[in-house]
């Protein structure tokens, strides 16, 4: 039975199991918590159907209002540095960032953290521009299903993001997509994933639930059965043993995190870091991770990691709000 047979047929504990012993093989037992840290609060395009972007951009007038300051940026860099996190890759900023802004960011943010980052930053032609402080480039794919994608993510056509990856690649950068579960496909829809991983030669991949927005078409879709994301996540892992691959799981969907490790992530994502650092749900993932018999890479929890020397003049009172916000909610944070 083909994969896409054994999803659709709901073979769910077999994908898991295969999926694990692989992922064990492939990749060891050590699990990364991942942080996409944002530019911006504008987006050039605006019109994803499912997405938060497209219901602020007629209260945004002018893109270089929602830039967030550098200092902040590179404060939360380093705040994820302690907290021995990775950097998922900076997102965001096409249009209100130029590339030379986007560049100097990655270039001091790799100085801080000592490894080059992943790139979100939307369709682009300048990656020429791009050097030792990149290490790859996100095309936002969200969804391979060409109709359904033609439908939810008007502006950046599929042929534009393969283009991009693709110079990517000659340019000696590695690939990634992201790809939102629970917009409306169907396990047969597995077919264009594969062969966009496979023709692309994708070397990441981001799987996120979607999250469903108020004033947007999905504000009242369910969010995706924890079991079909799951039996998604392992049908690719066992189509690719050495992809890699992080899974997104927001806070309303803590118990989602086990099954995603067994289905093959290696790394977890999508959490308002700063509001459950220290609580009871950053425990939480901590004992989700746990249960898998699998090793966490840095801490959700860990109060004593929040201090240390800023790495660059002018960026105490950005590290100090981030510390106040992880030591105030420690005991607050409610979903
Ligand atoms: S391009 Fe990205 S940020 Fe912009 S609307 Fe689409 S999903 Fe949202």
């Amino acid at each position: 039975m083909s994969l896409i047979e054994q999803l659709k047929n709901r073979k769910i504990l077999d994908l898991l199991q295969k999926a694990n012993q692989i992922t064990l093989k492939e990749h060891g037992n050590k699990i990364t918590l991942e942080r996409a840290i944002f530019l911006s609060w504008w987006c050039d395009k605006g019109d994803c159907s499912f997405c938060y972007m497209s219901s602020q951009k007629p209260l945004i007038r002018d893109p270089k209002k929602a830039r967030r300051r550098v200092e902040s940026i590179l404060a939360e860099a380093e705040m994820v540095r302690r907290m021995g996190w990775n950097i998922e890759f900076l997102s965001g900023g096409y249009g209100a960032f130029t590339t030379s802004e986007i560049k100097q960011i990655a270039r001091d943010i790799y100085e801080i953290t000592d490894d080059p980052v992943w790139l979100n930053v939307g369709i682009t032609s300048e990656l020429g521009a791009y050097g030792e402080e990149v290490v790859g480039v996100t095309g936002a794919v969200e969804v391979a299903n060409p109709q359904l994608h033609r439908k939810i993510c008007p502006s950046k056509p599929l042929e534009d993001i393969n283009s991009m990856l693709t110079e990517a690649g000659d340019l000696g950068f590695k690939k990634a997509i992201t790809i939102i579960i629970g917009l409306g496909e169907t396990p047969e829809d597995l077919q264009y994933l594969f062969q966009m991983i496979e023709e692309l030669e994708i070397d990441r991949i981001i799987f996120y639930s979607l999250n469903p927005h108020p004033d947007t078409p999905y504000a009242d879709t369910p969010q995706p059965a924890s079991l079909y994301y799951a039996g998604t996540v392992a049908a690719t892992r066992i189509q690719f043993p050495k992809l890699e691959i992080i899974t997104g799981t927001w806070v309303d969907n803590l118990a989602n995190i086990g099954p995603l490790i067994l289905a093959g992530a290696n790394g977890i994502t999508k959490f308002p870091l700063f509001k459950m650092f220290g609580t009871r749900y950053g425990r939480r993932v901590e004992e989700e991770v746990q249960w898998t018999g699998r090793e966490l890479v840095g801490t959700f929890t860990d109060l004593d990691c929040l201090e240390g020397e800023s790495p660059k003049s002018g960026l105490e009172p950005f590290l100090k709000r981030y510390i106040t916000s992880c030591l105030n909610n420690k005991t607050d944070y409610k979903v």
